[in-house]
């Protein structure tokens, strides 16, 4: 069987902003999502936590309201895909067909839109300001660069 691979895209503020939690602190924070290829991203094999300043993998930052998203939007797509999947294999089989059913559903519940509210403060960290992110306002006045994980005073 053909593996089924289902992207989900993830809203953004209105500043272009993706929201993350640190898996070793959890805090949230954000950082910019660089459009694809946007000569002004770093190409890394990992990310700081601005907040803690721990390096963790590409995709471990998800929040748990984004997974709760990401499943509830996989649901319809995953769906269609079983059915092309199901379609595909009777086909040229004699005396079957088979009916694509608009009722077919393997009752994943679908998901409201997330909402990304535009909070939070952003900051540049002088060791790589085309890197920004944002910090909630309470956050500490000593933050580490997503990048590289060098320190800065804010
Ligand atoms: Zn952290
Ligand atoms: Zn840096």
């Amino acid at each position: 069987m053909d593996e089924i691979s289902i992207s989900v895209s993830m809203p953004l503020d209105n500043d272009g902003f993706l929201r993350r939690e640190c898996p070793s602190c959890e805090q949230e924070f954000k950082w910019f999502a660089h459009e694809e290829g946007d000569v002004a991203a770093e190409s890394v094999e990992q990310y700081f936590c601005p907040l803690c300043g721990s390096a963790s993998d590409l995709d471990s930052w998800w929040t748990p309201a984004q997974l709760e998203y990401a499943q509830g939007s996989a649901g319809p797509s995953l769906d269609q895909a079983v059915q092309d999947l199901m379609e595909e294999s009777f086909k040229g089989v004699k005396g079957i067909s088979f009916e694509p059913s608009r009722n077919f559903s393997l009752e994943i519940p679908t998901q409201e839109p997330l909402a990304e509210p535009d909070d939070m403060e952003i900051v540049q960290p002088p060791c790589h300001p085309n890197e920004p992110v944002k910090i909630p306002e309470t956050a500490v006045s000593r933050l580490h660069c997503l990048i590289c994980g060098e320190p800065f005073a804010v």
